[in-house]
């Protein structure tokens, strides 16, 4: 039994600390401000993921999350009330039950509070919102943010700074991918040279802009294995694309050029400095290949791009371990907990207790919301000091380390790793 005395010291100081939060979706906040934000509009992701795995058909679940779609929010808690009751028990579950507690003062998620809930949701998203839920009640001092392929790289730098995805410079198997990627550029992109000319010269004016990593998001569609390609046969590839009009190139064919392409976006990263944000492990949604996201199908990566420094994102669950010895044993590989605290607080303390004895503590980064909501990075930053706080309260108590060595290395995993990683 770990003492109330020792935990609430450890409580305080952990809350103190200004979070660097690795990685979250929040769009502008004008985008939330359209005056039709309700409780639907939160099931763009996890539990509505829950849903579906519960039974929820995908139709249903798109009409009911569709700002657009004629159902009345009464119509729609009817839809979702009958998978709600198993769902609310899971990570997801509970964190946006307290979440919308804490924000919006309801004490629960039913038939009761959904139109109330709704109610309070859309007077509270005014501009301003994101400031007060963000910095005072979160506590978090910067949020890295994704933004999209085609998006742009502009974010309130008061609170974000923003991660681009470019892997669709790898990704793109047909003439017309190759046409949006040449509209996004502005450049003719004929070749393979002009595909890494315009790459390059992508990733050059967001580094103008202020980008402070890159992510690759592949994991999603492909296994995380990328072989050394010389670059006639990736030219080959290029050509079939270009010469095609439909998209008949399967996996096989496409994938020489992705892993060339996907090679060469971890070299300029390198090059400039920028770390590499990866996404291994669970995929949000549902039914994906998680063998796809093993965090070791990477390894020739670490082994030959020494200067790269790549972050292992989700804690590669469910591969926490080989995270954890990856991490370990490469000094270019660090290891983020992002999201998991939403999924399950067990497993990420289970997680944050393997990794604190295996990994070296400026290796670890402790917290990443991964939502598409300020509310969400709020929530799930709260399970996030409140599990932290938990596993190094064990550690002190059972005389694993000293209370000052725990606060040393709270301090490292919620802000200074994060601060020292991408220079913010
Ligand atoms: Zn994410």
């Amino acid at each position: 039994m770990v003492s109330q005395e020792l935990r609430a010291r450890l409580q305080q100081t952990v809350d103190s600390i200004a979070v660097i939060d690795t990685h979250e979706h929040i769009p502008p906040e004008s985008a939330v401000c359209d005056g039709k934000y309700d409780l639907f509009r939160f099931l763009e992701h996890y539990v509505s993921s829950d849903l579906v795995s519960a039974g929820m058909s995908r139709e249903t679940l798109e009409t009911i999350r569709n700002p657009q779609s004629s159902l009345t929010l009464e119509e729609r808690w009817r839809l979702m009330e009958p998978f709600w009751k198993y769902c609310r028990t899971t990570g997801y579950g509970r964190a946006i039950l307290e979440y919308m507690h804490d924000l919006f003062g309801v004490e629960d998620i039913s038939g009761d509070t959904y139109a109330e809930l709704s109610r309070r949701i859309q007077a509270a998203h005014t501009p301003g919102w994101y400031q007060k839920v963000l910095r005072e009640f979160a506590r978090i001092e910067l949020a890295l943010v994704i933004t999209w392929p085609g998006q742009p790289v502009t974010v309130d730098r008061s609170l974000f700074r923003a991660v681009p995805i470019l892997d669709h410079f790898a990704i793109m198997g047909t003439r017309a991918e190759l046409a949006a990627l040449e509209k996004e550029t502005n450049r003719s992109i004929q070749t393979l040279d002009q595909l890494l000319a315009a790459q390059e010269g992508r990733l050059d004016d967001f580094c103008k802009q202020g980008i402070v990593a890159v992510k690759i998001f592949l994991a999603y569609r492909r296994p995380l294995h990328f072989e050394r390609v010389d670059k006639s046969t990736a030219a080959r590839v290029f050509d079939r694309i270009w010469l095609s009009q439909t998209q008949d190139l399967t996996f096989a064919d496409l994938k020489p050029l992705q892993d060339f392409m996907t090679r060469r976006l971890v070299g300029l990263a390198a090059e400039r400095g920028l770390p590499i944000q990866i996404h291994t492990g669970l995929q949000e949604g549902n039914g994906n290949y998680i063998e796809y996201a093993r965090p070791t199908l990477l390894t020739n990566l670490f082994m030959e791009f020494q200067d790269a420094r790549f972050v292992l994102f989700h804690a590669g669950y469910p591969y926490v371990s080989e995270t954890a010895v990856l991490a370990k044993t490469f000094p270019n590989v660090f290891a983020d907990l992002c999201w998991m605290h939403a999924v399950s607080p067990f497993v990420a303390a289970r997680t944050l207790e393997e990794w604190l004895e295996t990994i070296p503590c400026n290796k670890i980064l402790g917290f990443g919301g991964d939502s598409n909501y300020v509310e969400g990075a709020y929530g799930h930053c709260k399970v996030a000091r409140r599990v932290t706080t938990d596993v190094l309260a064990r550690k002190v108590e059972e005389g694993y380390f000293s209370e000052e060595e725990a606060v040393f290395f709270a301090k490292r995993l919620l802000r200074e790793n994060a601060k020292e990683l991408f220079r913010v």
